[in-house]
């Protein structure tokens, strides 16, 4: 079943106290304006997920997810998080590869690869990311990179565990710099992607499958994304970091 989950990546971003904040005024704003089916994720830096999983306890609308974990069970990885530390703090949902990762921290699909594996075996579900560079785009090379990244990051799972992956196809050229990539442009890529994992687990399975777009979306943009037909949430940056623009984009998801 196509899950509806507008997330929210905090990155390196609020203090204790302002996640704190933050998560209360979420919550509460969703408790009294939303009657809709979404979940909402709140993904804060590792440091905040045991407090704000503990104040969000109470909200079925809400989850909270991670920003990355170890692709290794335990052992000497200093600074690595486990998942089955995150699981251990009430987390549900993993980021992987965001393309912060792949750009600072040289994550490659191989890595990845194994950090869906580490995610799936804790039971977290992994949220892949996977988009292209503007030159990528530029230089018509979109559609090989994101068959390059779901291939190899993704199509070693089995067809039950790839059932419990959500893809968020993110434009590197559109993360953070207010360049939004249209509706049209982003619904191509994401039947694209849905056709790729149609060709290698059958159709019923790739319909199943959760695809959010990211991307600078924004209250303005997201009900116009969020009626095309393949597109099933939003992975949110900038815009999670207030709760007024965050409430009001997953108010814009039935
Ligand atoms: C992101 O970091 O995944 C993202 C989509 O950021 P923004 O919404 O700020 O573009």
């Amino acid at each position: 079943m196509r899950k509806k989950i507008i997330a929210g990546n905090w990155k390196m971003n609020k203090t204790l106290e302002e996640g704190m904040g933050l998560v209360s005024e979420i919550s509460n704003m969703l408790k009294d304006e939303y009657k809709g089916s979404a979940k909402a994720l709140i993904i804060p830096p590792f440091i905040h997920l045991n407090a704000l999983g503990k104040l969000m306890a109470d909200n079925s609308k809400l989850g909270l997810g991670a920003q990355n974990c170890s692709n290794h069970k335990s052992g000497a990885y200093t600074g690595e998080v486990s998942t089955e530390m995150l699981k251990s703090v009430g987390c549900e949902y993993v980021i992987i590869g965001h393309s912060e990762r792949r750009e600072y921290f040289n994550e490659h699909n191989a890595w990845l690869a194994q950090k869906v594996d580490a995610a799936l075996a804790s039971g977290l579900t992994p949220i892949y990311c996977c988009g292209e560079t503007l030159a990528e785009r530029e230089g018509n090379k979109h559609f090989e990179v994101l068959e390059t990244q779901v291939s190899e990051g993704l199509f070693h799972l089995s067809a039950s565990d790839m059932e419990q992956v959500v893809i968020a196809y993110e434009p590197v050229w559109a993360i953070g710099t207010g360049k939004t990539a249209s509706t049209a442009q982003a619904q191509e890529i994401h039947a694209f992607i849905r056709g790729l994992i149609a060709a290698k687990y059958g159709a019923d399975l790739a319909q199943n499958i959760t695809i959010q777009y990211g991307g600078s979306v924004k209250p303005e943009n997201a009900a116009e994304l969020f009626a095309a037909a393949d597109i099933d949430g939003a992975l949110v940056g900038g815009a999670a970091l207030q709760s007024r623009s965050f409430v009001d984009i997953i108010k814009a998801m039935a």
